[in-house]
């Protein structure tokens, strides 16, 4: 296995308030390592509301959740984090030295002397099909929210999602000379632009593709080169008529759900889903591990952006007694530190 990333810093969550925790390490010359199980960063502000204006940003009177989250990268940019998207942090665990050991999902380690966890709600998973047995097709026959790289001429590929990024999918596949491409969705209405809906009607009566109501309750195998591989799905229609469709790959987009998963299994003291912190720090059970933003609870927690915002200031200053145990941080004002125009690259 490649040696872990040694750094003073990792940050849990690249939503907002992972994002100026970043910041806020910055300025106190602590370099940050940030990871998310997105492919992107901004957390809820992207996946959930990415359009929608925000209006409780301090002196910003109206954003939105993209600009907002354009806007903290920018900020960070100059403490120049690393960021690692698209991997899970799955354990957490001190080492002899004091130093942490993190561990991802993609089998990348970092050892740090501080973490900072802002994972939010939890991380942002796919939402998974509920069909016995069929989680040992993924990654080879089942894919979410994404197309294999392979050649798929001759194939028959059913896309299961009733949003944009679904039928995209399939209308991308309809014109490359597939065996058979069939979207399927638990409702006959399709959340998608009347442009992308006007397409997918022509190419069904140009035999193309085809569209379907139903849910997926089961599926079949057959083995090619030693290997099971799926050879058709079982859906069940509105009237619970069984209907077996042929599918060499099933492509998914049922949107995203977040899940604590391993941040709930590290040890750490929680109540009700949150992590315990105290205000002072927001440091939790653990010295050296804080919490920021979501993920926290304490008295009088609102789980809003200004207030996690706050929270990352304080916990900044509570790791620098671990980073540089030798030094006295003293507060410094933006407006006036030469060295922080240094640090900000605007000297
Ligand atoms: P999140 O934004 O949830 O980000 C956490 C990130 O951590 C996620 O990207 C997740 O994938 C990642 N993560 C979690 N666990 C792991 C792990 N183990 N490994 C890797 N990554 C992990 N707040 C306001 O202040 N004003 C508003 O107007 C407002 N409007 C809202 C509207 C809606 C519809 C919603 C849903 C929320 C709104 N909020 C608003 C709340 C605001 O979005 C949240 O307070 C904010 O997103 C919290 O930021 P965060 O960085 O703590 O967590």
């Amino acid at each position: 296995a490649p040696a872990p990333i040694e750094t003073d810093a990792v940050v849990i969550g690249a939503g907002p308030v992972g994002l100026f925790q970043v910041f806020q390490l910055g300025l106190l010359e602590i370099k940050a390592h940030v990871i998310d199980a997105l492919p992107y960063a901004g957390g809820q502000c992207i996946e959930l509301y990415p359009d929608k204006p925000i209006y409780d940003i301090p002196a910003v009177p109206a954003t939105t959740g993209r600009e907002l989250v354009a806007s903290l990268m920018r900020q960070a940019a100059p403490f120049e984090p690393v960021f690692h998207l698209g991997e899970e942090v799955a354990s957490l665990a001190r080492q002899a030295d004091g130093r942490f050991l993190l561990g991802t999902s993609r089998g990348k380690t970092f050892l740090s002397k501080t973490v900072f966890i802002a994972a939010g709600v939890g991380a942002f998973q796919p939402r998974r099909l509920r069909v016995d047995g069929i989680a040992t097709l993924e990654g080879r026959d089942l894919f979410y929210h994404g197309s294999p790289a392979e050649d798929l001429t001759g194939r028959d590929v059913v896309v299961v999602g009733g949003d944009e990024a679904a039928l995209q999918c399939a209308l991308d596949l309809a014109s490359r000379g597939l065996g058979s491409v069939t979207l399927l969705h638990r409702r006959d209405v399709l959340q998608a632009g009347a442009a992308a809906l006007a397409e997918m009607q022509a190419l069904c009566e140009a035999g193309q593709m085809a569209f379907r109501v139903g849910q997926i309750i089961g599926f079949d195998t057959r083995v090619e080169a030693g290997e099971s591989r799926l050879s058709a799905v079982h859906v069940s229609d509105v009237d619970a008529q069984l209907h077996v469709l042929p599918a060499d790959r099933l492509l998914v987009f049922q949107g995203l759900s977040p899940r604590l998963g391993p941040v709930a299994d590290w040890g750490l003291a929680m109540a009700r889903k949150q992590l315990e912190v105290d205000t002072e720090r927001f440091a939790t059970s653990e010295p050296g591990i804080f919490a920021v933003g979501d993920i926290n609870t304490y008295p009088g927690k609102k789980k809003l952006i200004v207030c996690g915002f706050h929270e990352c200031v304080l916990a900044a200053f509570g790791a620098v007694a671990i980073v540089f145990p030798e030094r006295r941080t003293l507060l410094q004002y933006t407006t006036t530190s030469p060295r922080l125009h240094q640090l900000l690259g605007v000297a």
